[in-house]
């Protein structure tokens, strides 16, 4: 009989009704259940421990890049079970991004399918890839074995090594141990509810916590369905939530750039699809926003599709740290909300800890969903904590009188100082996006001799901004009367489209020097 240890996230799944079902693949419409995905998990297991002629992985690494769905889940599961260190790979990943990842996280194996190979010409160099799916691609099984639970390895022990997105330099490796994912996915359950009965519909990509252990493991933690629609493609979506032959959708979680693009293309769509696919938007019981500040515009105009938006926060480092609260009964534009149960947050500026409302501080986290290290950076990972051990977030935010918290921006990036005056970029970008000539804007910093800093936005325009003409000028014209002069954009570029990454985030460092053409100080 196949075994699994008795790991928090396998008796959570052992619990639930072994016949319920946990994974979709949305194309398809192949159902996996429960039972199957216990069972094929701890088949891997024992596969990927023979091929390491080990009992016990001990933290050795194991790549992962298996299309999303169901063996995706099954090989992050059976790499935590067979005790190593998951390293998820996507085909998202930029190709030079994905064979750094592959080599620094020096991995004893790749878990691929053989289509997949291609992607890594095998060399000298490259760790042996293994192909351990049945094929053609796993279909549901009757009758899967049963599966028995064994005693587990310490909860300290390293599970997961996502990269940081490298929104502001090269990625780094963020090791989490079983207690830390546990922890993350649990926080979630209880903050946003989640149970049995949630069906989640998960268009994000495999490589980030927000794909992995917000859409996934937690819904999973719940007993709920996990149903995989990727790549994006706004108008599958719609087509999906307008489905009215199957469940309907009842969790939504993706970044502030996939909401404006369902709702752009919300117009295009045939008459029977909007209704019904506004219908099952506005009986989502939750959809979620995160990754990037959620522009204000962009929340209006979801619920005005009849949806409701919560906000939250987080990072690679510490899972999710803070969010807005269900019921979500007020409009909390702007703020990102509280600390989740058990997450431990403060404010602090010079060393000193803020307790007075709208004072500017870092955001400073402690708790056990806090990571463990950065991937050999030992002197990284120290330096990104205080003495008394909360871990320095880089990010500055703001609290209001009830205690919500509104994040500033990033120290390195969005806190732009001119003519002494600090000035959040991501406020700035809200105020621009107010106007109706502004689709999308990156505010940054550029240097300059008489004020410090100079602000500058890249900007792309809508068809009005197009057909007015949209300049310098105009622009600072209407901002004026937004916003004081001096967070009034001095310069402006306007592009057809801003570089983002798969996640919707953008590299202000490379516009600076690439849009702006500033060399790096
Ligand atoms: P790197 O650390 O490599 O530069 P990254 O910080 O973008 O990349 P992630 O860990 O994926 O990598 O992203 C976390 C960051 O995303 C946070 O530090 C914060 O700046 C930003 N972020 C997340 N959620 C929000 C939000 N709701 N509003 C504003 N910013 C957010
Ligand atoms: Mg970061």
């Amino acid at each position: 009989v196949e075994t699994l240890p008795r790991l928090p996230i396998f008796e959570a799944l052992s619990k639930h009704n072994p016949k319920s079902i946990a994974i979709v693949h949305s194309e398809s419409g192949d159902k996996f259940t429960y039972d199957s995905l216990l069972s094929d998990t701890a088949k891997l297991k024992r596969k990927l421990l023979e091929k390491a002629k080990v009992d016990d992985l001990q933290e050795q690494r194991v790549a992962l890049f298996v299309e999303n769905g169901y063996n995706y889940v099954v090989s992050l599961l059976g790499i935590f079970a067979a005790g190593g260190i998951a390293v998820p790979l996507h085909p998202n990943h930029p190709p030079g991004e994905l064979h750094y990842v592959a080599k620094n996280s020096a991995p004893t194996f790749i878990l691929t399918h053989s289509k997949a190979h291609q992607a890594f010409p095998p060399s000298s160099s490259s760790p042996p890839i293994l192909d351990l799916f049945e094929h053609p691609p796993n279909k549901p099984h009757d009758a899967p074995a049963p599966v028995d639970l064994s005693p587990a390895p310490d909860p300290l022990r390293g599970a997961l090594m996502i990269y940081t997105s490298g929104t502001t330099g090269a990625p780094k490796g963020v090791v989490s141990t079983h207690k830390n994912l546990t922890t993350q996915a649990e926080t979630l359950v209880t903050a946003w509810e989640m149970c049995k009965d949630d069906h989640l519909l998960h268009v994000l990509p495999l490589h980030h916590v927000h794909g992995i252990v917000n859409a996934t493991l937690a819904p999973l933690f719940a007993g709920g369905a996990v149903e995989y629609l990727f790549p994006f493609n706004a108008q599958k979506i719609w087509s999906r939530f307008a489905d009215t032959s199957r469940r309907p959708i009842s969790l939504f979680m993706a970044v502030p750039t996939i909401y404006s693009r369902l709702i752009d293309s919300f117009e295009t769509l045939s008459e029977p699809t909007r209704s019904a696919g506004r219908k099952n938007v506005s009986n989502l019981r939750l959809a979620v926003s995160g990754s990037a500040a959620l522009p204000a515009s962009t929340k209006r105009k979801w619920e005005s599709l009849g949806g409701n938006l919560l906000e939250r926060y987080g990072m690679t480092e510490i899972g999710m740290a803070l969010s807005q609260r269900l019921p979500l009964t007020d409009r909390m534009a702007n703020s990102v909300g509280w600390p989740l149960p058990g997450v431990g947050a403060r404010l602090v500026s010079d060393g000193v800890e803020i307790k007075e409302v709208w004072q500017e501080g870092e955001i400073q986290i402690r708790g056990n969903s806090v990571f463990r290290e950065y991937w050999q950076k030992e002197e990284a990972t120290k330096k990104e904590f205080t003495q008394d051990g909360w871990f320095k977030t880089g990010d500055i935010a703001v609290r209001d009188e009830r205690g919500a918290y509104y994040i500033k921006g990033r120290t390195s990036v969005d806190i732009l100082k001119s003519g002494g005056e600090k000035i959040s970029a991501l406020e700035v970008e809200q105020e621009l996006l107010e106007l109706p000539q502004v689709a999308e804007a990156v505010v940054v910093g550029l240097t300059d001799e008489r004020w410090g800093q100079r602000v500058a936005a890249a900007l792309v325009l809508t068809p009005q901004g197009k057909s007015e003409e949209f300049d310098l000028v105009k622009m600072r014209a209407e901002m004026k009367k937004r916003a004081a002069e001096y967070k009034v954009p001095r310069e402006i570029k306007i592009l057809e489209a801003i570089p983002r990454n798969h996640m919707g985030k953008v590299n202000k460092k490379e516009i600076v020097r690439e849009v702006f053409g500033e060399d790096e100080p």
